[in-house]
């Protein structure tokens, strides 16, 4: 893949409202993002499938939403007052700042000068709780969602009666004051993630974090992603974030290279030791069958939403000539496709022929998010629909008003099949089956 790939979707996801720079008015607020009306759908449906895969459909996860705001104290427990930090250089001359594992030799990559020697930098931002700001009052806009789940580990066990082993998951906000950011969507400072706190006996840490690696790689899979785009890179030793024992993580063949797409990481009992002893709260589990009392181990698959979408996009993104016409597609999976279907008058002059597409317009958005579109001729709206990834195109004609039939087209064949207007909701339900709306 390559950078004109990228620019490529950075410019589409403008063009048709996936993504807009924050704050464009004043000069744009550099890497951070916001989603536009088809962006925030597509973000809502990936959301919406790691849930439905992750909570729904496993009967040992529960769900959680914490709030970004935690008590400072949770971050010198966790350790990440202490260590979420970056080495940083800086260079002597133009005074820019990188990571210092980003370089690849010991100059400045911008301009050749002088670089100084590595430094650590918290990642934490920091801001002020209340009325007073003084140094009692600060606090830290969470880097992760990890740690509202452990702190909460007793709340979910004793409400849920759940027994070893089992999981939390929660989608939330992070923010980081990532250094080096860029590469589009790729790393910004606020972004949202997808983790799963999943607590096992120790000892069965090493066969369950085995079992994640492979769950989540079929997830990315199930839901489209090539196989050949993805691969996974065990850590070494002295990569290891502090609290991890083994880490794995899932790359994606992003436009700008391979890059980490998601981490899965055995975090030992690292987190609920830390805030048991921190806090004074017993954060152990008792099991009924052996009558032992211990502290479990976790593994933690933890995943970027903005990431997944960024590879969903590079991953859907072709280009192809069609009849002598050059046609850009996004072939998205149907669970992801922001709009599931586009109603399209032949004549828009005809006002029996708008009435009728008006009416089914409503009857399907009551089941999918469907969008009614007569602002150009019906070869221009279908490759607006092919570049949004819109699955399927419902066109009524002249004949429609007679045999009360509508032509549905298909994104990727282009096949077009005749169904009664009264089958339409039957015939989507079949074609984008566990998509509907919630
Ligand atoms: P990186 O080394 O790329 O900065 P990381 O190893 O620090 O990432 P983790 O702490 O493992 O990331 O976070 C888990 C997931 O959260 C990542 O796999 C990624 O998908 C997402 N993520 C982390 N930082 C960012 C960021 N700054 N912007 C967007 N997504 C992020």
């Amino acid at each position: 893949m390559s950078t004109d790939l990228m620019e490529k979707i950075v410019s589409l996801c403008k063009r048709r409202g996936f993504v807009f720079q924050s704050t464009e008015i004043y000069g744009g607020l550099e890497s951070t993002w916001d989603y536009g009306p088809l962006g925030v759908e597509l973000k809502r449906n990936v959301k919406e499938a790691w849930w439905r895969g992750n909570v729904f459909e496993r009967d040992d996860m529960e769900g959680l939403d914490t709030a970004i705001f935690m008590h400072p104290r949770t971050w010198e427990a966790s350790g990440h007052v202490e260590s979420f930090a970056d080495l940083l250089v800086d260079c002597k001359q133009c005074k820019k700042r990188f990571r210092a594992d980003h370089l690849k030799e010991k100059k400045c990559p911008e301009c050749g000068g002088e670089i100084t020697q590595p430094r650590h930098f918290n990642l934490m931002l920091k801001t002020h709780y209340g009325a007073v700001e003084d140094k009692g009052s600060v606090i830290y806009l969470r880097p992760e969602t990890a740690q509202g789940i452990f702190v909460n580990f007793d709340n979910v066990l004793t409400t849920s009666r759940r027994k070893l082993p089992f999981g939390i998951a929660q989608i939330g906000k992070a923010f980081r004051n990532e250094v080096t950011t860029g590469n589009f969507t790729f790393r910004s400072r606020e972004f949202e993630q997808m983790e799963m706190e999943y607590f096992v006996r120790p000892g069965e840490d090493e066969e369950w974090h085995r079992k994640w690696i492979d769950e989540r790689l079929n997830w990315y899979k199930g839901l489209g992603i090539k196989a050949q785009n993805l691969r996974l890179r065990p850590h070494s030793k002295d990569e290891l974030a502090h609290y991890a024992k083994a880490c794995t993580d899932i790359e994606y063949l992003f436009p700008m290279g391979w890059s980490e797409l998601e981490g899965i990481a055995n975090r030992t009992d690292f987190d609920l030791k830390a805030h048991s002893k921190a806090s004074g709260k017993d954060l152990s589990y008792f099991d009924e069958e052996t009558k032992e009392r211990f502290t479990p181990y976790v593994i933690e698959p933890s995943g970027g939403v903005d990431r997944a979408i960024l590879a969903f996009l590079a991953d859907a993104y072709r280009e192809e000539v069609v009849r002598n016409e050059k046609r850009a597609v996004l072939g998205f999976h149907t669970a992801l496709a922001p709009v599931k279907a586009a109603i399209l008058p032949l004549l828009k002059n005809r006002p029996e022929i708008v009435a009728m597409c008006k009416a089914i317009t409503a009857d399907l958005s009551r089941l999918y998010k469907v969008k009614y579109d007569d602002t150009a001729s019906i070869g221009r709206l279908y490759r607006r629909q092919d570049e949004i990834g819109t699955p399927y195109c419902v066109t009524v004609d002249v004949d429609s008003l007679s045999d009360k039939k509508a032509t549905v087209r298909d994104r990727d064949s282009m096949k077009q099949d005749r169904i009664g207007v009264d089958k339409l909701v039957e015939y989507l339900n079949d074609k984008l089956g566990g998509c509907k709306k919630q």
